[in-house]
């Protein structure tokens, strides 16, 4: 069974609207897919109307944006009910800091001579609450910044760089309550992706575990291969559940396609069994 537990559609920062995703990852044999929009649930009920369609089983999830000990973190949701009036509430005030915040990254832009980004962005955003920092990359790859996105992350848009800004998303034990209280499961999404030290990952690790936090992102289009044995190791040894998703974007963006999820490691306990 071919299961992808992380993507995204237009409704955040994908390329596919919620309809065209599902068709994708049923053409490319996915058997589960979970819609993880950022701070977003707009797409959830196409996505599951098209599922329907065809056959494939639709997790409802979400990627909660986290400000933790002046870290960002996301933190999926996943079989969330996206009925749940305090997750749809935090939702609603995550989104609303993003605007703020895509203002400021366009004034960083500008003092580093780049006009014209927060118009840019939010042309490519589709989802006028959502505009992303994928968003701004693509704007700059369109203006002649940058060659690709990836190129955009290493010039700008990341600590140190312009269009860098720090913001103050939701706390973790916002994130988890939210999630927990709909009754889905939290999950750490690409845990390797975050600039922590071994302590400070620890710290985060049993954090969550304490707050009823469930599964950690073992396999992630975040994660070089080799990774993913260090994170079944951290998985087991704070008693974490394993996901894996392929956080697919859209054709050409990103490391994986959709459905291209590598087996866990052996010693894994699936999130996904009991869904
Ligand atoms: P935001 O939630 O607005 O801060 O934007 C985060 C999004 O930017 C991620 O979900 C990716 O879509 C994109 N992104 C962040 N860092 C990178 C990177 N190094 N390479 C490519 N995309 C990135
Ligand atoms: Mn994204
Ligand atoms: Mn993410
Ligand atoms: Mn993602």
């Amino acid at each position: 069974m071919l299961v992808d537990l992380h993507s995204h559609s237009t409704c955040s920062d994908g390329l596919l609207s919620p309809a065209d995703l599902v068709e994708r990852a049923v053409q490319r044999g996915v058997d589960m897919l979970a819609l993880t929009d950022h701070d977003e649930l707009a797409g959830l009920a196409a996505a599951r109307d098209t599922a329907a369609r065809w056959g494939l089983q639709l997790i409802d999830g979400v990627e909660v944006s986290v400000l933790w000990e002046d870290t960002t973190l996301h933190i999926v949701g996943l079989r969330i009910d996206a009925g749940h009036a305090p997750l749809v509430a935090g939702l609603a005030d995550i989104r609303k800091g993003r605007a703020q915040r895509a203002r400021r990254i366009a004034d960083s832009l500008e003092a580093a001579g780049i006009s014209g980004s927060l118009e840019g962005a939010r042309r490519h955003a589709r989802n006028p609450e959502l505009v992303s920092r994928a968003h701004f990359a693509r704007y700059l790859v369109e203006a002649g910044h940058a060659r690709d996105t990836n190129a955009v992350f290493r010039n700008f848009l990341t600590p140190g760089k312009p269009g860098y800004v720090s913001h103050q998303w939701a706390t973790l034990p916002d994130a988890v309550n939210w999630i927990n209280g709909s009754g889905g499961v939290a999950v750490i999404a690409h845990p390797g992706r975050y600039p922590l030290n071994q302590q400070q990952c620890e710290r985060l690790l049993s954090e969550f575990v304490e707050l009823g936090g469930a599964a950690i992102e073992v396999v992630t289009g975040a994660h070089a291969p080799d990774e993913f044995v260090t994170w079944a190791r951290y998985a087991r040894r704070f008693g974490l559940r394993a996901s894996a998703g392929s956080d697919f974007h859209g054709p050409g963006e990103g490391y994986r396609d959709l459905g291209n999820v590598p087996v866990l490691p052996a010693g894994c306990d699936p999130v996904w069994t009991d869904f």
